[in-house]
């Protein structure tokens, strides 16, 4: 490791103990920016790295509820405000037993850069809880949400931090939360992102994060005068994002073998098409049932325990959870052909995974350039509700291409290698990083 980030990420680690995520998040935004840094000495003078990894805010508190035997349950609560340099705070929410205070600032410290890439105007942040929704009943999931935003309500508001989804948080969710925001404050206004079409949401915005990674993939095969026709995807994940990526890859003429949940995957090498699609979207979101139960309707196999990275594959679309590519799953993924990774999840792929895809000059799109076109339409959302108006599917449609194209040209713009090799690492860290700091510059020491 370079001595400057050597020692930037010691003082990050003395001052942030116990949180390997953020770590994680931060060293790799470091070994891009530094460099680039000791070329432009005013974000050096500013502090900005320094500045930048310190939250603006955060917020903890206790959420107390009812489950339906009337047993009291505590649960924690946490908002993350990050950055406001060029907007409002905008990140999702997440309810996943495995969610820490550090796992929440990984998150919010990579939707700084993400936002500032979409080219819209929103700051960074991102919250949640440890609460875990599965196996719950309808009421206790109100109850808890209930609970939740009566605290999170007085930190909150349409012009100073709008949450949406994200594990564990969809429709139900958002609309528990959003019910709540309005019996308090008395007013309806875009306070959420993600909200049901009838009362204030965006079209799209359910489909937004998936399309966007097979848009952004899309872009990256273009380089190479490649399209998705007839490629062989491994995705991993079946919630939201796993969802629509596979149907616009499908859409686009790939072919989607497998998705997998917390306890395994399914291979289905005839490939998951609109019609099995369909029944994955009732299990998973209104039946809330497990994968395996795939495996048993179609019969194909289901491997318990594993994550389908050792699956023959073109392309991989990691859309679950961080760190679900170790460096030996992204060694048997490079061995076994695949040449492209867009990455639908936060931080899917290891540190170690990232340095193998970039040694083998495949085409990675980092989840924070590839998997914006969710918060890019969200903040669509707050455009639609603010000028009290709602667009047409095409119309967003289309403005969300437009917006994964203009990532991916920043991308190209700060990450075009000598040799032509587009890294898109280096590229979306640097052109993330460039609005914020000169917003930054520009507000003075806040
Ligand atoms: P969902 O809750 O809808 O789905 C999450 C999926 O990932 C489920 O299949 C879940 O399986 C699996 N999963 C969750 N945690 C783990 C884990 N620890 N190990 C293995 N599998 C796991 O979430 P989303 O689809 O919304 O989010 C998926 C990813 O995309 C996350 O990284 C999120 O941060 C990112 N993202 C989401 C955006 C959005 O708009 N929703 C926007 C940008 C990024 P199980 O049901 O068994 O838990």
């Amino acid at each position: 490791m370079d001595s400057r980030v050597e020692a930037f990420m010691s003082k990050i680690i003395n001052s942030n103990p116990g949180e390997p995520e953020f770590h994680q998040a931060v060293e790799e935004v470091a070994e891009s920016i530094i460099p680039f840094i000791e070329e432009n000495p005013k974000y050096k003078h500013a502090k900005i790295l320094e500045r930048i990894a310190e939250p603006e805010r955060i917020v903890m508190f206790r959420v107390p509820w009812l489950d339906d035997r009337g047993e009291i349950q505590i649960n924690k609560g946490y908002r993350i405000e990050m950055n406001s340099a060029i907007g409002p705070y905008k990140g999702g929410l997440r309810f996943h037993p495995t969610v820490t205070l550090g796992v929440l600032k990984f998150l919010a410290f990579e939707q700084v850069f993400k936002n500032s890439l979409t080219t819209l105007p929103m700051g960074g942040g991102k919250g949640g809880s440890d609460f875990d929704p599965k196996g719950k009943t309808d009421n206790e999931v109100m109850k808890f949400c209930q609970s939740f935003m009566t605290e999170l309500s007085r930190h909150i508001g349409p012009d100073t931090d709008i949450p949406a989804g994200d594990i564990g948080v969809g429709g139900r969710e958002i609309g528990f939360m959003f019910g709540q925001y309005k019996r308090l404050r008395n007013e309806f206004t875009g306070v959420l992102t993600g909200k049901g079409r009838e009362w204030g949401g965006s079209l799209i915005r359910p489909e937004a994060t998936g399309y966007g990674c097979v848009y952004f993939a899309q872009a990256m095969l273009q380089t190479r005068r490649d399209t998705l026709a007839d490629k062989t995807i491994a995705v991993s994940g079946s919630g939201n994002v796993s969802q629509y990526a596979t149907e616009k890859a499908t859409e686009l003429g790939a072919k989607v073998v497998t998705l997998s949940d917390s306890a395994g995957y399914i291979y289905d090498p005839e490939g998951i098409d609109k019609e099995k699609l369909g029944w994955v979207m009732d299990l998973k979101n209104i039946r809330r049932g497990r994968i395996k139960e795939y495996a048993e309707k179609f019969g194909v196999d289901y491997y318990e325990g594993q994550r389908p990275w050792t699956v023959k594959c073109d392309i991989a679309l990691p859309c679950a959870t961080e760190n679900e590519i170790s460096a030996e799953d992204a060694e048997t993924l490079v061995k076994n052909g695949c040449f492209l990774v867009s990455e639908g999840a936060n931080m899917p792929s290891t540190q170690e995974a990232v340095e193998i895809y970039l040694k083998n000059k495949i085409l990675y799109g980092p989840g924070k350039a590839a998997n914006a076109g969710g918060v890019a339409v969200s903040g669509l959302e707050m455009t639609q509700n603010s000028m009290r108006l709602s667009w047409h599917r095409e119309e967003i449609d289309q403005k969300l291409q437009q917006i994964m194209t203009d990532i991916h040209e920043t991308c190209i713009k700060y990450g075009r290698e000598n040799d032509g090799y587009i890294n898109y690492v280096r590229g979306s860290n640097i052109g993330g990083f460039v609005k914020v700091a000169d917003a930054m510059i520009a507000q003075g020491a806040v």
